[in-house]
């Protein structure tokens, strides 16, 4: 048989993938499912997104737009960029990707190389792993932990930086922790990034728009303008606006860098969506108010989960300052057995026993490059959270 690429040894399939197919196999057996898995909002696509994707098909704008995106939402997306964030960004300043998922493997291919180091924080998304190791990047990881507010500090990141390193990745508020770094502390991360002119700052800011208790939102390019020529800003449309099918991610950066994605575009892809363009040039141009509205239901559902996890015997689990995830530490459920007879070793053991079991669908740390944690999303109906963490409760109870 033919050999398959090198590449493909270079990286791990997502393990939240996996989960998911292995959670809808049972779920077609007829299985009773608590899902905490999601990654995505449930609430749909505001209507007035929706009438513009209808107008756009009426119109039949339905044909090829350049490999970056068309002028008219790079032009909204300038507009968010100095709404929201007081960023000035150019037109030909920003891209649109094809999602942020792919816009940020193609940012990072733009800028590493064979063997350079990529700096992140632990536990982290875990495609920002795989993305650098497609790129031939060496991952170094910042371990932290909820001592540290799952951020690192200024002299946690001086202490990994070398000659070989070339980006440093961010992500605020983070998939999975909720950990949203305040402008304070970016600035004490500018402060270590001035000293170091070689690296490359890549900020991934999907969830922006999910922030609770009044926390406000910065982003590095804004709180150390001086280093808005090594800062690429990534956002999208898909967590804040409900839109994770529509398809669409965008970047502001320095010239370099965004010249370096379009000639990637050019070569690998045909343009986003045309329609989806049109929505998402609605939905950043449109009212903004209803995201406000949806942090609040996410905050409700955080303080309702955060209830019931302080009732689960053997789990820790630190308030997300922002995103909808949470992140129990199951520390101390680990070497304890269930009322099968198995003794759980790690946080995959418990997440299989808690699915086989009990039918809770959570993802275990090892889908986000970390050990004793699981990762429950909020993203969900208050039924389900009430339904499911009662079960829980009951689940981590009866481990002896
Ligand atoms: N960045 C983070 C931190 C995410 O959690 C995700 C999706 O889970 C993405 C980016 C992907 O965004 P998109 O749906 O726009 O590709």
């Amino acid at each position: 048989m033919p050999q398959l690429s090198s590449l493909l040894d270079r990286f791990q399939p997502s393990a939240i993938a996996q989960i998911f197919s292995h959670a809808t196999r049972l779920r077609e057996t007829g299985k009773e499912l608590w899902s905490f898995s999601t990654g995505e909002p449930d609430f749909d696509t505001p209507d007035h997104i929706r009438a513009a994707a209808k107008r756009a098909i009426d119109e039949g704008d339905t044909h090829y737009t350049p490999t970056d995106g068309r002028s008219a939402l790079k032009e909204a997306v300038q507009g968010k960029f100095q709404r929201d964030n007081d960023l000035d960004y150019s037109v030909e300043q920003i891209v649109i990707g094809m999602g942020a998922k792919p816009l940020l493997t193609n940012a990072i291919q733009a800028v590493v190389d064979q063997g350079d180091e990529v700096i992140l924080t632990t536990p982290c998304w875990p495609s920002h792993v795989g993305m650098t190791m497609m790129a031939g990047g060496q991952p170094i990881r910042i371990e932290t932990g909820s001592e540290t507010g799952f951020k690192m500090s200024p002299e946690m990141l001086e202490a990994v930086i070398t000659s070989r390193t070339r980006l440093v990745l961010l992500c605020s508020p983070s998939n999975p922790t909720g950990a949203v770094y305040s402008a304070q502390e970016l600035e004490g991360l500018a402060a270590v990034f001035r000293k170091h002119p070689q690296i490359w700052i890549l900020t991934d800011d999907l969830y922006e728009h999910i922030l609770f208790d009044d926390m406000s939102f910065a982003t590095i390019a804004q709180v150390a303008p001086d280093l808005k020529d090594r800062v690429l800003t990534v956002n999208g449309v898909s967590k804040g606006y409900a839109m994770t099918g529509w398809r669409i991610g965008y970047a502001g950066g320095p010239d370099p860098w965004i010249r370096g994605i379009q000639k990637i575009f050019s070569q690998t892809n045909g343009g986003p969506c045309s329609i989806s363009q049109a929505a998402a040039t609605e939905a950043l141009n449109g009212p903004q108010d209803f995201l406000r509205d949806w942090a609040q239901v996410y905050q409700s559902r955080r303080d309702l989960a955060l209830s019931y996890l302080g009732d689960c015997p053997g789990l820790t689990c630190a308030p997300p300052a922002g995103a909808f995830y949470l992140l129990p530490n199951c520390s101390s459920l680990l070497g304890k057995t269930t009322p099968q007879g198995q003794t759980l070793q790690d946080s995959s053991q418990l997440a299989d026993h808690l699915l086989n079991d009990w039918g809770i669908v959570v993802v275990p740390g090892a889908g986000f490059d970390c050990g004793p944690y699981f990762r429950i999303s909020v993203a969900t109906s208050e039924e389900v959270i009430k339904g499911g963490l009662e079960r829980l409760v009951k689940a981590c109870s009866s481990l002896s």
